[in-house]
């Protein structure tokens, strides 16, 4: 008999021991929301049209059923699946997904994007592969080449399909969706739903399963007294941005929440090896060691509580003070969920939100549903530590000036340095020893560089250009990297020799430059369409990966001329 695996509720969605033995491996404790409601629909080969953002779980909810068409042993060597993303980011980031879950079935995936050399994936593709990862144009161009082999497609996924839109991939996916066989299962995720994807949807999926993610429900969710914050970091970078956080903050007790119970084992250790001290909780432990990690914390020889959703369910820890989201949470339910925790009894409490660059729609959703605005705090930083440090000496020295009913018996020490030295020097030699024995050395000296949340796509982004000059850049103030309204420094202009007459739009030029770069639709400035020519603004160092991503494009079908602007 096999022992029975604490991830049941995904086995209520139908999936196979084996996926949910590498699910558990990975961490995972439940099923995400979009995964609760996609999964199932998906089992029984039905379409689908999900609305969720980054961060909501998506690849798992689209990635787990493919993974279940895959039969064991020989396969061939046309793939079962494509997905099709926006960029070559997303494309390795999924594929490094699907592969992950796909380990127990020896699942074949191989990510496609431009920039890569061809002949690497065209060998790659005759070897044989399951689940292909592409950009629109790489795939186009595969197809073109009759090496991407589309007849034998049971699953096609089209992953942030409104992103993909943007950046004028359009004529692309027909094309790519014309080449692959009527009877395919369809799975369209996009973060937002306006008309042009319902249009797609119509055209694209067949009576499918529409589930919706991330958006705010009806009525406004009761936030206690909490002082809700977030700050802007990038994964790597979070145990720093926690431990800067917490040392500010200064936390009487803290509830830590990540999202899986691998990573409440991995950040547990990181921090008691940064002098916090932190205690795991999660679905795995039993219920001995539950009763010890509270006990811990009760009697406050911990601080902080490293928990995931499920194993903080039903805790109650009187001295909470802060909640801390090492995750966005999937959902914005969870979010309220979790800062339920404190702020209770009228007391006040405070919520701080760790959010990688990518997940703007998270915050947004969990704002609308909270009626609350998240503060976008800056990571605190070398100052902002050492100003908190002195504060503690300071009201260390002040308590125990209040406190000690018997300096006198160092009046001796003062008396006898005073000859030598003034008393103010002896006042800060003493304040010094006091701040390392408080604070301890001032060694966590490195700035974390600030980064930004990236923008929801620029909004409309550009429009066509009829008469006169189409600009773009202004509705994209505030993305990464700043500094997009008028020409920012540090910005070089690409001449491209095609204009209006040619019908070119903005999103001609952005999508040619993120199909065949590392560049995203974000880190393109201005676009200017004049009638016979076009200029682009990306940033300085990636003016030459700008000009050969456009050079190994066609632009609206044909080769251009594409050079540094002269007149830069
Ligand atoms: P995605 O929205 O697909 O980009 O996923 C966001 C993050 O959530 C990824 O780091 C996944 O590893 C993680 N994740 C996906 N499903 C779950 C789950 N059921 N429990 C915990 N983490 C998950």
């Amino acid at each position: 008999m096999t022992a029975p695996l604490p991830t049941d509720g995904f086995a209520d969605l139908g999936l196979s021991r084996d996926l949910r033995e590498t699910l558990h491996q990975q961490g995972y404790e439940e099923p995400t929301p979009i995964q609760r409601a996609a999964i199932g629909p998906l089992l029984t080969g039905g379409d689908l049209l999900g609305q969720a953002a980054t961060g909501t779980g998506k690849t798992a909810a689209f990635a787990l059923p493919i993974l279940e068409r895959l039969p064991p042993g020989d396969r061939g060597v046309a793939p079962t699946a494509l997905v099709l993303v926006p960029t070559r980011e997303l494309a390795m980031q999924v594929s490094q997904a699907v592969h992950t879950y796909g380990r127990r079935r020896d699942a074949r995936v191989l990510p496609v994007y431009g920039g890569q050399p061809i002949w690497r994936q065209l060998q790659a593709l005759a070897r044989g592969v399951d689940v292909v990862v592409a950009t629109p144009g790489r795939a186009v161009d595969h197809l073109a080449r009759g090496s991407l082999d589309t007849d034998s497609i049971e699953v096609l996924v089209l992953d942030e399909a409104d992103e993909m839109l943007d950046m004028g991939f359009a004529e692309d996916l027909d094309a790519i969706v014309a080449a692959t066989p009527p009877t395919r299962q369809t799975v369209l995720f996009s973060a937002t739903l306006p008309r042009r994807i319902d249009r797609l949807a119509a055209r694209y999926l067949t009576e499918p399963e529409r589930v919706t993610i991330g958006r705010a429900q009806a009525g406004v969710a009761h936030t206690p007294q909490v002082r809700q914050s977030a700050y802007v970091v990038t994964r790597q970078l979070k145990p720093a941005a926690l431990g800067r956080i917490l040392d500010v903050e200064a936390p009487e007790a803290a509830i830590v929440f990540c999202g899986t119970r691998n990573e409440v084992d991995q950040l547990t250790g990181i921090m008691n090896g940064r002098g916090y001290r932190a205690e795991a909780l999660h679905g795995g432990m039993d219920q001995e060691q539950r009763d010890r990690v509270m006990d811990r914390l009760r009697s406050q020889t911990a601080e902080l509580l490293v928990a995931t959703d499920v194993a903080a369910r039903g805790l109650d820890i009187d001295h909470l003070t802060h909640v801390i989201n090492y995750d966005v949470p999937a959902a914005p339910d969870a979010y309220v969920h979790r800062i339920g925790r404190v702020g209770r009894a009228g007391r006040t409490g405070v919520a701080i939100t760790l959010v990688e660059p990518r997940q703007s729609r998270l915050v947004r959703a969990i704002e609308q549903h909270t009626r609350t605005p998240l503060e976008v705090e800056s990571i605190p930083s070398v100052a902002d530590l050492r100003a908190r440090r002195l504060e503690l000496t300071r009201e260390s020295l002040e308590q125990r000036l209040r406190s000690d009913t018997d300096p006198g018996r160092f009046r001796g020490v003062v008396e006898s340095l005073s000859d030598e030295f003034d008393l103010l020097e002896v006042a800060l030699a003493a304040v010094s020893l006091v701040h390392d024995t408080v604070v301890g050395s001032d060694a966590d000296e490195t700035e974390l560089p600030e980064v930004r949340l990236h923008d929801e796509r620029g909004g409309r982004g550009a429009r066509g250009g009829t008469g006169g000059r189409t600009s773009r850049g202004a509705d994209r103030a505030g993305t990464a990297g700043g500094g997009r309204d008028g020409r920012g420094a540090g910005t070089a202009r690409i001449y491209i020799g095609a204009g209006q007459r040619q019908g070119i739009r903005p999103k001609d030029l952005v999508g040619a430059i993120a199909n065949e770069s590392g560049l995203r639709g974000r880190d393109i400035g201005n676009i200017d369409i004049t009638p016979n020519f076009s200029l682009v603004e990306v940033p300085t160092g990636s003016a030459d990966e700008g000009i050969r991503a456009l050079r190994a494009s066609t632009i609206k079908g044909r080769r251009t001329t594409v050079r540094p602007d002269r007149h830069a």
